[in-house]
């Protein structure tokens, strides 16, 4: 049985998930100790309960000490079932994106098709918001396989939550190998979406003047007020690789200016570099690249996120991992399953 610390690298939920998505693979159980040790509030939060609970639904797993606070788990999968599934973070803001990111990879790769709808919050900090799964990462999991249809029927923020995603998986036999070398080409299309209960326009008004768009690239949508307080700022920016999609998210004192500052940020750098693949969809693209044996991207300097990320997927499955700058903010990852 393997021990994961889960105070290693990066030290976050990631280590978690991505240790259920690989037990629920292999067969392997594993055992994670130090659960977000080095956290503000330490061990399995809601939200990392609602990942262990779904990845043990759809496999009839043993678990141990899946409690809040609980710095240890033990988990032991069983076979993976397709079929339909409703997981919901409970109480608050939880992240449904973050549920599908534990058990996406074993449906993906399941002997049927599988429906869920998980309720929670669809556009968190620290989590790949609604827009960002549906237009970047589900169409290159594509490009290895599976078909996964996702749709929004009420978006949800922190702290209220409340909302909810439909996902449908039509999976494949095996994952293609993945190869993003070339750089990004030119932008194709950009679009700037503020979602808010209230005055979105301030944000795209910055966002425009610090990235020079045209109002024909900006798209304000007003979100019904009796949902609670709720604010994300994305920018779409699709060229000939890939679409990637960067957010914000609005937070109570935080004036809007500094959402729409820190998307500008992420878009000038994004942009200053020739790689296609951003920092957050690099760490989400090395499980679906192990699955399939290998792959390779070019990609922004590799974040904790990725590094902490290879180290866990290398204890379930060997890795041999080639990194080579291609310039100062550009890199190229190979994976090759040994
Ligand atoms: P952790 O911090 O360990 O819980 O992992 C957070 C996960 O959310 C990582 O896979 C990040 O790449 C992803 N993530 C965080 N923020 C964003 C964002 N703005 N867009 C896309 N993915 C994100």
């Amino acid at each position: 049985m393997l021990t994961i610390d889960g105070a290693s690298g990066e030290g976050g939920g990631q280590i978690l998930r991505t240790s259920l998505a690989l037990s629920l693979h292999t067969g392997e159980p594993f055992r994670a100790v130090r659960i977000r040790a080095g956290r503000k509030k330490p061990g399995l939060l809601r939200q990392h309960l609602a990942c262990v609970e779904a990845a043990a639904a759809i496999s009839g797993a043993r678990v141990e000490g899946a409690r809040l606070g609980s710095l240890e788990l033990g988990f032991h999968p069983g076979r993976v079932r397709a079929g339909e599934y409703a997981f919901s973070v409970g109480h608050g803001a939880g992240s449904t994106t973050l549920i599908l990111q534990s058990v996406l990879s074993a449906l993906a790769l399941a002997e049927g098709p599988s429906r869920l709808t998980l309720e929670g919050g669809t556009h968190n900090p620290f989590a790949p918001p609604f827009d960002f799964l549906a237009r970047t990462f589900l169409p290159l999991l594509a490009r290895l396989g599976p078909r996964v249809e996702v749709s929004l029927e009420r978006p949800g923020f922190y702290p209220a939550g409340g909302g909810r995603l439909r996902v449908a998986i039509e999976p494949a036999k095996q994952l293609a190998p993945l190869e993003l070398v070339a750089e990004r080409g030119a932008l194709r299309r950009r679009q700037a979406r503020a979602l808010s209960a209230r005055l979105p326009e301030r944000e795209l008004a910055r966002l425009a003047e610090r990235l020079g768009l045209k109002a024909s690239e900006l798209v304000a949508q007003e979100l019904d007020p009796r949902a609670g307080p709720g604010n994300a700022l994305c920018l779409e920016l699709e060229s000939e690789a890939l679409c990637e999609v960067l957010c914000a998210f609005g937070e109570r004192g935080k004036p809007a200016e500094a959402v729409a500052d820190e998307v500008a940020a992420a878009a000038l750098r994004y942009l200053a570099s020739g790689a296609p693949v951003g920092e957050c969809l690099c760490d989400q693209l090395l499980l679906p690249l192990a699955l399939a044996g290998r792959g390779a991207l070019r990609t922004l300097a590799p974040s904790s996120h990725t590094r902490t990320n290879l180290e866990v997927i290398a204890r379930f499955l060997p890795l041999r991992v080639r990194e080579q700058a291609l310039g100062a903010d550009d890199v190229l990852l190979e994976l090759e399953r040994c």
